[in-house]
C-alpha cells in the first residue's frame, strides 16, 4: 500500500460540514490500507480575518512580525485538532501536529520563512502505530529561537510537499476547491480547460505570474526533490492534474502544447520615476534604493530619453504592499536621483501566457497583441522568458484581456465548464 500525503486548503475545511466530509474522505484512504499524512490549511479565510484584526488593534503602524506569524499559525492549529477530532469519531485513529511537532525548520525570516530541513521522527512513529497524523500547514519553526514560523502566504502546499519529500511518500496530493490546474482562473473563464498533466517547468511559471491554485515554491521544492504532486478536487472525485517533470529524452518524445495557460495577477503595482537623468549610473542609484527597500521588482521600462532635456522617465513593477516603503526610500533620495516627479499606480493588472512549445513557434507574440487590440486593450508594458509573455494592462481591463487571449489562443472548451466548488477567491 502507498504513502499519501494529502493537503486540503481553506475552503475545503471551511465550516463543520466540510471537515466532516474531508474526515470521511481521508478515513476512507486509510480503510483501503494507505498510510496517510494529511496537511490542513486554516478554515475558509481565516488568515485573511486574523490580518484585518491585527490591522484594527495596531493603529495603522506595522504589527511585528514575530506576533503576527504567532497569531497567523493560529488558524492551522484550529483546522488540524478539529479534523483529527472528526477522524476520530469515523473509528479511525488521528493524531493532529504543529509544524514544530512535525519537525519542519526554517529559517527566521518570519512571515516568508523557507524550509531549511525537516525531521519527521514523531510522524514516522505515529503512522507505524496505525494512526493518521494530521500536520498544521504553512508554519514551522526556527532553528535558533525556537519561535514559529510562517511560510508566506498559501504555503502550506509547500509544507506538503516539504513533508513528502522527507517520508519518501509516493504522492502529494493538493486537494483544493477546483478540479484541477486549468487553461485559466475558471473563477475568470468559466470556458478554462482542465489540464490532465502540466509540465513543472511551466506549472512554475504560472505560480510565479499568479495563478495561485499552486504556492511557487511548493513547485520549486517538489521539482528539486522528485516529488509527484497531483492537484485534484476535494468536492469531486474527478482525476485532476498531475505536475510532471519530463526528462530531456521524454520531453523530446512529447509534442509540447505550444500555450498551456493564462495566468493573472492583481496583486502588483506601478511606479514611474518622471525625468530621470539620462546619465550613467542613474538606473543603478534608482534600483539599489528599491532593493534597499526589500522589494522584488518584476518588469522594468526606460523610456527613450528627451533630446532637449537629457531626461528620461523609469518605469517598474512590483508587489503592491510594497508601494509605501518604496515611495519612502526612494523620496529620501530624491535630490541625488533628480528625477522630477514620481507616479505611483496600484490600478494596473499582468496577464501572462505561457507554454513550452512557445520557444519553437513563432507569431506568438504577434497574436496575443493582436487579441489585446480586438478587445480594444491598452498594453502598457512587456516582458518575456523563454516560455512566458506578461504584459501589463489597467487593472479595469484584466478579466477582458484574460478572456479574449484565452479565446484567441484556441484554450475555450467546447462543452463542460469549469466547476467552481467554493473559496470566496480572496
Ligand atoms: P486552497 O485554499 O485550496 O489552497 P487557493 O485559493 O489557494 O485554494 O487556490 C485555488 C484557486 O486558485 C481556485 O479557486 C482558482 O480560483 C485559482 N486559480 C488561479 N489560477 C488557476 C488555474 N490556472 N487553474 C485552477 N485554479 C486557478
Ligand atoms: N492559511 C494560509 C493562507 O491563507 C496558508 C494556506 O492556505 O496555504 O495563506
Ligand atoms: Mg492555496
Amino acid at each position: 500500500m502507498s504513502l499519501i500525503v494529502s493537503k486540503f486548503g481553506g475552503s475545503s475545511v471551511s465550516d463543520a460540514a466540510s471537515i466532516s466530509r474531508v474526515a470521511d474522505r481521508i478515513a476512507g484512504m486509510r480503510t483501503q490500507g494507505h498510510d496517510v499524512v494529511v496537511v490542513v490549511s486554516a478554515m475558509g479565510d481565516t488568515t485573511d480575518e486574523l490580518i484585518d484584526l491585527a490591522e484594527q488593534v495596531s493603529a495603522g503602524g506595522a504589527a511585528p512580525q514575530r506576533e503576527m506569524d504567532i497569531l497567523l499559525t493560529a488558524g492551522e492549529r484550529i483546522s488540524m485538532a478539529l479534523l483529527a477530532i472528526a477522524i476520530h469519531s469515523r473509528g479511525v485513529s488521528a493524531q493532529a501536529f504543529t509544524g514544530q511537532q512535525a519537525g519542519v525548520l526554517t529559517d527566521s525570516a518570519y512571515g516568508n520563512a523557507r524550509i531549511l530541513d525537516v525531521t519527521p521522527g514523531r510522524l514516522t512513529s505515529c503512522l507505524e502505530s496505525g494512526s493518521v497524523a494530521i500536520v498544521a500547514g504553512f508554519q514551522g519553526v526556527n532553528e535558533d529561537a525556537g519561535d514559529v514560523t510562517t511560510l508566506g502566504r498559501g504555503g502550506s502546499d509547500t509544507t506538503a510537499v516539504a513533508l513528502a519529500a522527507a517520508l519518501r511518500a509516493d504522492v502529494c496530493e493538493i486537494y483544493t476547491d477546483v478540479d484541477g490546474v486549468f487553461t485559466a482562473d475558471p473563477r475568470i473563464v468559466p470556458t478554462a480547460r482542465r489540464l490532465a498533466r502540466v509540465t513543472s517547468e511551466e506549472m512554475l511559471e504560472m505560480a510565479a505570474h499568479g495563478a495561485k491554485i499552486l504556492h511557487l515554491r511548493s513547485v520549486e521544492y517538489a521539482r528539486r526533490h522528485g516529488v509527484e504532486m497531483h492537484v485534484r478536487s476535494s468536492f469531486s472525485m474527478l482525476e485532476g492534474t498531475r505536475v510532471v517533470t519530463p526528462t530531456d529524452e521524454e520531453e523530446q518524445l512529447m509534442e509540447a502544447p505550444i500555450i498551456s495557460g493564462v495566468a493573472h495577477d492583481r496583486s502588483q503595482a506601478k511606479i514611474t520615476a518622471v525625468g530621470v537623468p539620462d546619465v550613467p549610473g542613474a538606473a543603478a542609484r534608482l534600483f539599489e534604493t528599491v532593493a534597499g527597500a526589500g522589494a522584488n521588482i518584476d518588469m522594468i521600462v526606460q523610456n527613450v530619453s528627451v533630446h532637449e532635456t537629457g531626461r528620461t522617465d523609469i518605469s517598474f513593477t512590483l508587489p503592491a504592499t510594497d508601494t509605501d516603503a518604496v515611495r519612502a526610500a526612494i523620496e529620501a533620495v530624491a535630490e541625488e536621483l533628480g528625477h522630477t516627479e514620481l507616479i505611483v499606480n496600484a490600478g494596473i493588472g499582468k496577464l501572462s501566457l505561457v507554454g513550452a512549445g512557445m520557444r519553437s513557434h513563432p507569431g506568438v507574440s504577434a497574436k496575443l497583441f493582436g487579441a489585446l487590440r480586438d478587445a480594444g486593450v491598452n498594453i502598457e508594458m512587456i516582458s518575456t522568458s523563454e516560455i512566458r509573455i506578461s504584459v501589463v494592462t489597467s487593472a479595469d481591463d484584466l478579466d477582458t484581456a484574460v478572456r479574449a487571449v484565452h479565446t484567441a489562443f484556441g484554450l475555450d472548451a467546447a462543452e463542460v465548464e469549469a466547476v467552481v466548488y467554493g473559496g470566496t477567491g480572496r
